[in-house]
């Protein structure tokens, strides 16, 4: 990692015309043998600096995606509101309603997940810190913590990072659905929404890049502390029902993990991983949005709707990961060679 002075040799290329995000200027910037100071210490700039500074990005990516998709679901709640068809508000019609159930329940339980792992990103700082170069003085019992609380934070970041920003795809994408054709005008917010969002899945690292940095830590069943835990807990006794299924779902996930990490052909783990990381999300987000029904009420209907969408999703996910089916592999040597 390198300071550089502005001189000449710097040149900005031009400012790129994009498709979303205009109030951003992007550019390439180019350096022709440009003099520049080593910060910190060598061979640390990629691997250290860098990917923390892009973990801190990915988080920061992962809220500005459940911010636009917030104000998304918020154009389309106010439109449907606003909207006769058929003699009365669109929202009442349950083809739309479920277009705005679906938004409403995926931006609480990315909210959920994006709040639990920015919290475990700050316990991990916090110990770190703690720790610090303490050597031998340092307390076990704190060094094991700020392991435990590494492990969860390098898991969940690229967890939320995927799931927050193709939720927020999908959310602008329903959105616009419930505007209709005045959604595709440029007088309408959803139509800069939807151009805005686009970026969020590319950049930071693409949603692929977000299942491989997440695929190694789960195949070492890192949620596993999390996920006993959350097991445990006690929850409302109108909520049995869902805690009975999330406690299947999470054996169903660990199976699904366990064989995919005995899977011996390396190019089926890539191609399924993405399977498995979505089943960690949902289940995280699960669990997360029951936890949260200990405190209120309200959340007791969304924890209900989430479960009830995910469960048969992720079973389906689960099958797929354990089959670890040839034929889509095949296929893309057939017809993509
Ligand atoms: C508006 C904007 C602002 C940006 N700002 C910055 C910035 O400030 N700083 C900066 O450094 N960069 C910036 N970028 C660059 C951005 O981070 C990259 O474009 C992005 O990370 C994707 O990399 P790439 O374009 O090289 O795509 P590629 O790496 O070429 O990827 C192309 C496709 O291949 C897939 N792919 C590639 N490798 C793998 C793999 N190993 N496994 C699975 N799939 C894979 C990707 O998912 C994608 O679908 C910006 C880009 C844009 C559009």
């Amino acid at each position: 990692m390198f300071l550089v002075e502005k001189d000449d040799t710097v040149k900005i290329r031009r400012i790129e015309h994009k498709m979303g995000i205009k109030s951003s200027p992007t550019c390439e910037i180019q350096y022709n043998n440009t003099p520049c100071t080593l910060i910190g210490k060598r061979r640390f700039g990629l691997m250290r600096y860098s990917m923390n500074l892009m973990n801190g990005a990915r988080l920061a990516v992962a809220a500005q995606a459940l911010g636009i998709a917030e104000a998304a679901w918020r154009e389309a709640d106010r439109y449907s509101k606003e909207r006769i068809q058929f003699g009365k508000p669109i929202r009442v019609l349950p083809a739309v309603g479920r277009l705005l159930l679906g938004m409403r329940v995926d931006l609480e339980a990315t909210r959920a997940l994006l709040a639990e792992t920015a919290s475990w990103v700050d316990l991990w700082k916090v110990y770190e810190k703690a720790v610090g170069d303490g050597g031998d003085t340092v307390d076990p019992a704190a060094r094991a913590r700020l392991k435990a609380c590494a492990t969860l934070a390098e898991t969940m970041t690229p967890m939320v990072k995927y799931c927050s920003t193709e939720m927020g795809n999908r959310v602008c994408y329903q959105s616009m659905q419930v505007h209709g054709g005045v959604g595709y005008m440029k007088e309408f917010n959803i139509e800069r929404l939807f151009r805005d969002v686009r970026i969020t899945n590319i950049y930071e690292g693409t949603s692929q890049l977000q299942v491989v940095a997440a695929i190694g830590k789960l195949l070492n069943r890192s949620l596993d502390p999390l996920l006993a835990e959350w097991s445990a807990a006690e929850y409302p006794a109108d909520m049995a029902t869902e805690k009975a299924t999330l406690i299947e779902l999470t054996s169903t996930f660990q199976k699904a993990v366990d064989a995919l990490k005995a899977q011996p052909n390396r190019d089926k783990v890539d191609y399924y991983a993405c399977d498995l990381v979505d089943q960690a999300v949902w289940l995280v987000c699960s669990w997360l949005l029951l936890r949260d029904t200990n405190v209120l009420e309200s959340k007791k209907s969304i924890a209900r709707s989430y479960v009830a969408s995910i469960a048969p999703r992720l079973r389906a996910a689960a099958g797929i990961v354990t089959e670890s089916n040839a034929v889509p592999l095949d296929a893309i040597g057939a017809l993509l060679a």
